[in-house]
């Protein structure tokens, strides 16, 4: 764990924060939308400043993306290529199938557990909908927390296809706000407001994704047991900035405490 916490340390180092990440894709909005827009009626020596600027923030926000996205493909295919070796076996526990009824899914889902060491956390398939845990992580946490763990992934196999709706949507809502850009500026500049606006997009929906799926599984295993995992990460991720895919683990927190607050009244009566 502690390599894991100093590799996300020295990331963090390398390719900024995650809120100056951010910062840095709304400045390239702006920049691409004023002085973009009119840059052809822009002073010539203003055009050179601007374009000095622009490209220095295309560089920096482009280099730190590519390295945030960089860590987690190459574990991706590390995983495929060498995880084979590592035997699957099915995950099972009690109290999955009254979770799996409460949350209303009837597709039979399959959960494992693996000892791939590529495989750093809990994750779902999105096409084939198996979901896997980490044999490190159940080492870690007792099977009511995993349960929680699980519950959120299976919020994840039940909103998939409204997630992968939003995402259709925000494409096609990037290519068509570009459009009139098109007419007014250089081509290079529309390339990079679309990959702005797109990232900043997609960030918002999948971290609102995981909200979501925060409370979905919450609300059938009740919010305890995903707190409980959550405050052990932070203990690990002291700085806590969130990221592109997951938001601040205090503020998911506090979103589940919200939820615990709520629902007590209700198991006191
Ligand atoms: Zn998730």
């Amino acid at each position: 764990m502690n390599s894991i916490k100093s590799l996300k340390a020295i990331g963090e180092y390398i390719y900024l924060t995650f809120p100056i990440r951010r910062l840095l894709l709304l400045i390239l909005l702006v920049l691409s939308i004023f002085p973009g827009f009119f840059i052809f009626q822009l002073p010539l020596n203003l055009r050179f400043v601007y374009a000095y600027i622009y490209i220095s923030v295309t560089c920096l926000s482009a280099y730190c993306t590519m390295g945030v996205f960089k860590d987690p493909i190459i574990m991706g295919v590390a995983s495929a290529i060498f995880g084979r070796k590592y035997a699957l076996k099915e995950y099972k526990n009690p109290g999955l199938e009254d979770i799996i009824t409460k949350m209303g899914i009837r597709k039979h889902i399959e959960i494992y557990e693996t000892s791939n060491p590529w495989v750093k956390g809990p994750f779902t398939n999105a096409l084939s909908c198996k979901i896997y845990i980490p044999v490190a992580w159940l080492k870690r946490f007792p099977p009511k927390e995993i349960l929680s763990i699980i519950a959120h992934e299976l919020a994840h196999v039940k909103r998939r296809k409204s997630f992968a709706m939003e995402i259709i949507v925000v494409m096609s809502a990037v290519l068509a706000s570009s459009v009139v850009l098109e007419m007014r500026t250089l081509l290079v500049v529309v390339d990079i407001f679309e990959f702005a606006l797109l990232m900043l997009f997609l960030t918002y929906f999948s971290r609102r994704n995981e909200s979501q799926a925060d409370m979905e599984g919450a609300r059938a295993t009740g919010p305890e047991g995903l707190i409980s995992v959550f405050e052990q990460l932070k203990e690990d991720d002291v700085r806590d900035f969130g990221s592109e895919t997951h938001p601040k683990l205090s503020d998911r927190i506090k979103a589940l405490y919200k939820m615990l607050n709520e629902s007590e009244p209700l198991t006191r009566r």
